[in-house]
């Protein structure tokens, strides 16, 4: 499995428009951070976590073939809004593309993208996104792959973190369920969400995250959808050992 890390910014990315901060004006290619998204590769099939507002560039910078599936975490404006960037696969792979979530965020994306999910499969030559939706609430197989979403606490709302054998992707998140914990255990990779130093309404804050990810364990941890507070540098090295920052372009072979 290939995960490659497409961005890792929290909702308005890194440089901020009209910021002067250090970090925005930082020339670390580390601390530019589009919106948060990964592509998972495993047996020949390309999974796709979150469609940003940053997709076009993401894809650009990286020429993935194809896409299989998307996988969606919630349907924050940060996480839905390249969804029409989709058509350029329904067109070159002359099919329809699953999207998968859970029902509040299936429904909330064929509210605002009606016309993605409303043409008839075989239309995709027509400019615009041709996608099914499902709508999934536990282990669910996807091309033989099995993907388990777990429930995550995210302001109001229940959302869905990912995991796919010892890789689990669990950006936006202030609270972890009980019962999540255990679905996050014997990981060799966790993503998780570090969005800036204060506590946050509904993201973990760093040291919040570092506590989790002690807790769960994983072999390696890498924090995702960062503020323009948090630099690579001065803040990556207080880490602890086994945790990281991740970064825009970071690939992980598992
Ligand atoms: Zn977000
Ligand atoms: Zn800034
Ligand atoms: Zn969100």
């Amino acid at each position: 499995m290939r995960v490659t890390f497409l961005g890792t910014g929290t909702s308005g990315g890194v440089p901020m428009i009209n910021c002067d901060c250090p970090v925005c004006r930082s020339t670390n290619p580390k601390n530019k951070r589009l919106r948060s998204s990964v592509m998972i590769e495993i047996n020949d099939r390309f999974l796709l976590i979150d469609t940003t507002p940053d997709m076009r560039q993401q894809f650009l910078r990286h020429r993935f073939p194809r896409i299989d599936a998307i996988l969606y975490t919630h349907a924050h404006a940060d996480h839905i809004f390249g969804l029409d960037e989709i058509r350029r696969f329904n067109y070159l792979m002359k099919k329809r593309l699953p999207a998968y979530g859970n029902a509040a965020t299936m429904q909330r994306l064929i509210k605002v993208f009606d016309y993605a999910f409303a043409a008839p499969e075989i239309e995709f030559q027509k400019g615009i996104p041709n996608l099914s939706a499902h709508v999934i609430e536990g282990p669910t197989e996807i091309f033989g792959i099995e993907v388990l979403p777990i429930p995550l606490i995210h302001g109001e709302q229940t959302i869905f973190g990912y995991r796919i054998e010892n890789f689990a992707y669990c950006t936006d998140v202030n609270q972890i369920p009980e019962e999540s914990y255990d679905l996050l255990k014997n990981l060799d990779v966790l993503v998780l969400d570090a969005l800036r130093e204060k506590r946050h309404p509904s993201h973990f804050s760093l040291g919040e995250a570092i506590t989790e990810a002690r807790r769960i364990g994983a072999r390696q941890t890498y924090f995702t959808h960062i503020s323009h507070i948090l630099d690579h540098n001065r803040h990556g090295q207080m880490l602890p050992k086994q945790m990281a920052f991740a970064y825009d372009g970071l690939e992980l072979e598992l």
